[in-house]
């Protein structure tokens, strides 16, 4: 039986980078129901997140109304009661604000253009992700504007454009249906990407052979050929060892080596040290299995690999994909059906904000802002002017420039830094030093606390735009309620604080953004907003018919003649190494219920009732040794602080380890986490943190 609806909206869940279509049911002005329906990604199916994460919406939380700090509020931390603002805030109207953020971000300019930093949002859409990189560049000369990608895949990005000369995945996860053998290593997809988590076991009941290495026992284990649980921060090592073998028993695939490669003769010496033996001292893999799966991988007539955060969230996060790219390629595994490499992105728009150009060294599609005649063709555009030709300064610089004084001013859309960020005490007292933050977002997040002006901004399903998904996919999102009170949808504040920044910003509908985005970025070639009204778009698109290229690559790769190229990597220990005062690693991630930092997901009624405590996950053995049962408190404490939280058992972790979700404020796993970056990519070392544990 249908239930009555006033109207049915299609739009993308909000959650993750799988981006499933969805239907919105509405009644009264407000979302009753979601259903799944046939995107490409997703074929009508939704995670739990999908299904029942909509009521974070309706909270009473949401800001309806900007906000400015108040001259006698307390002094600033995190201490503002999300029910009780007005201590610290005082409402005002949209024209008092702007005008307040305005005023305070052109006085910083005239001082320093470089004291104003920005923070835009991969929770955003494209147009709203181009707009904020262009309010920075063009506002203030330079390029330090950055977002969550940073946190997540920048060294997978960073290794793929250096090695395949495109930061995306080659093929889409779906094509997993023409593989026969899979990698899947450093992922959680059956907590993280659900519904992608649903081909991948399908694929191993159509008899695919799947290979999962990963340090914690993750669920896709149960569906694995072959499980690897290697020493945590081990990865060079193991895949190292394994590429060793498939050099010394030649499976490597010499005629896709000599056609399309180039660097082949130096990366075999390379790898001829990396022996099994040798390597199984530090991965903890037995050399049979190293070389077995050599073996099954290399024999491969199409392999795909699928890699998440335990890759990437390492100081050696950028040679860990390296490894990858160079195994993917050795056995000619990109370009063709069932063939890949697919870093599988987290935030439901983290491909199409960075794609946008949301990032300190690039402008839209990847284009350097070091170059010249690029950024000519950008000012060009956008109506003359010319900004600072240096890479700008990636989400951790900023936040340590904060902390020194060097930056005054942020502007922060739709990111939680406050919680998100590694070592997050110290982002907490940086951004209590800002001289002025201007906040842009639906709730009173954790970084909002420390905010001068708060503009309250919509949630994806109050707004019009286009999102991109993990597999390339461009897609529509619709309005399918009003925003409550005064929030405004993103974009338009943003052009309207350009505007009363002195930019010549004239936009009527966001449809105009997308056609401003279009005259830069090769990328949306043939991919129109008519086309989108009723197509999912995979791109490239090669001409007005095509939905778009699910594999890319098989004719060449955007590189120098064509030729995607091994770069070798060595063995670098993770940054920290346990010693006598903290002996065990700790390693953080998410959980099916909760989404990134908790604003969504906790407010979402369903979702917090599942999983409504702060938990850690510990061996049975490891709990026994420390005298607690399963549901008591551990204190956790690390080199940068301590917090305490409930212990759960579970026989998948490692004995040495302890797995702690980041979604908690009240046990915010980042106090402990290694603020250590990865050189390349910049990318914080979340994975690895040597921890105490004791008794609470
Ligand atoms: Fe949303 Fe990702 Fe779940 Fe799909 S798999 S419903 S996109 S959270």
């Amino acid at each position: 039986d249908h239930m009555d609806f006033d109207t049915e909206t299609e739009s993308v869940c909000p959650f993750c980078g799988v981006g499933c279509k969805v239907s919105l049911k509405v009644k009264d002005g407000k979302v009753k129901y979601v259903e799944g329906i046939n995107g490409p990604a997703n074929e009508g199916r939704l995670c739990v997140k999908g299904r029942f994460g909509f009521d974070y919406i309706h909270h009473p939380h949401r800001l309806t109304k900007p906000l400015i700090r108040r001259d006698d509020a307390p002094a600033k931390g995190l201490n503002v009661d999300p029910g009780n603002l007005m201590t610290h805030f005082r409402e005002a109207s949209w024209d008092e604000a702007l005008e307040v953020a305005a005023k305070g971000l052109v006085r910083l300019r005239e001082a320093d253009p470089k004291s104003v930093a920005g923070f835009g949002s991969a929770k955003c859409t494209n147009e709203e992700a181009y707009l904020f990189q262009k309010f920075i560049r063009q506002g203030f000369k330079h390029n330090n504007v950055d977002h969550c990608t940073r946190l997540c895949h920048a060294s997978s990005v960073a290794a793929l454009m250096e090695n395949v000369g495109s930061g995306a995945v080659t093929a889409t996860f779906n094509e997993i249906v023409n593989a026969d053998v899979a990698i899947i290593i450093g992922a959680n997809p059956i907590e993280n990407h659900p519904v992608a988590a649903t081909y991948f076991k399908q694929f191993t009941k159509r008899g695919g052979k799947l290979i999962v290495m990963d340090p914690r026992g993750v669920g896709m284990r149960r569906y694995a050929d072959e499980m690897l649980q290697f020493r945590p921060g081990a990865d060079v090592s193991m895949l190292n060892a394994i590429m060793n073998v498939i050099v010394e028993e030649e499976l490597y695939d010499s005629q896709y080596i000599h056609r399309w490669t180039e660097n082949w003769e130096a990366e075999k010496e390379h790898l001829r040290a990396f022996t099994p033996e040798a390597m199984s001292e530090i991965c903890g893999i037995e050399p049979d299995q190293l070389r077995r799966v050599a073996r099954l991988f290399a024999g491969a007539k199409a392999g795909m690999i699928f890699w998440g955060m335990g890759i990437s969230q390492h100081i050696h996060g950028t040679d860990n994909s390296r490894c990858l790219i160079s195994l993917a390629l050795m056995t000619g595994n990109v370009g063709k059906p069932g063939a890949g490499l697919h870093p599988l992105r987290g935030q439901n728009n983290v491909q199409g904000a960075s794609d946008a150009g949301l990032i300190p060294m690039f402008l839209p599609d990847y284009q350097s802002v070091m170059d010249d005649g690029i950024r000519k063709r950008f000012t060009d555009v956008w109506g003359g002017g010319d900004f600072s030709n240096e890479k700008g300064l990636t989400v951790t610089e900023i936040v340590d420039e904060v902390y020194a004084g060097r930056i005054k001013g942020m502007y922060i859309q739709g990111e939680n830094p406050a919680m998100s960020d590694p070592d997050v005490d110290h982002a907490r007292a940086a951004f209590a030093k800002l001289e002025l933050m201007v906040v842009q977002d639906i709730f009173l997040t954790e970084t909002a606390n420390f905010a001068d002006v708060i503009l309250p901004a919509t949630t994806l399903y109050e707004k019009n735009g286009t999102v991109s998904n993990t597999n390339r996919q461009v897609q529509r999102v619709r309005p399918a309620v009003a925003p409550p009170g005064d929030a405004r949808e993103d974009w338009r504040i943003t052009v309207d604080l350009a505007q009363r920044i002195g930019l010549p910003w004239h936009y009527g509908d966001v449809s105009e953004v997308f056609a401003e985005m279009k005259l830069n970025m090769s990328s949306l070639d043939n991919i129109t907003w008519e086309r989108l009204e009723t197509e999912t778009i995979t791109y490239p698109s090669l001409h007005e018919t095509d939905p778009g290229q699910a594999i890319v690559f098989g004719d060449g790769f955007p590189r120098p003649e064509g030729r995607a190229k091994f770069t070798p990597a060595s063995v670098i220990p993770p940054d920290e190494a346990p010693d006598a005062d903290y002996p065990m690693i700790m390693t953080t991630g998410r959980q099916l219920e909760h989404w990134h930092t908790g604003s969504m997901t906790r407010r979402s009624l369903v979702l917090d009732t599942v999983e409504p405590e702060a938990n850690c996950s510990l061996h049975p053995r490891t709990l026994r040794a420390l005298g607690v049962e399963p549901g008591e408190m551990v204190c956790l404490s690390t080199r940068r602080g301590s917090i305490e939280i409930m212990a759960r058992a579970d026989r998948a972790i490692a004995e040495d380890m302890v797995f702690v979700p980041f979604a908690y404020v009240e046990a915010a796993a980042n106090i402990l986490t290694n603020p250590a970056i990865d050189p390349y990519g910049k990318i914080p070392e979340f994975k690895f943190s040597a921890v105490r544990v004791e008794k609470a």
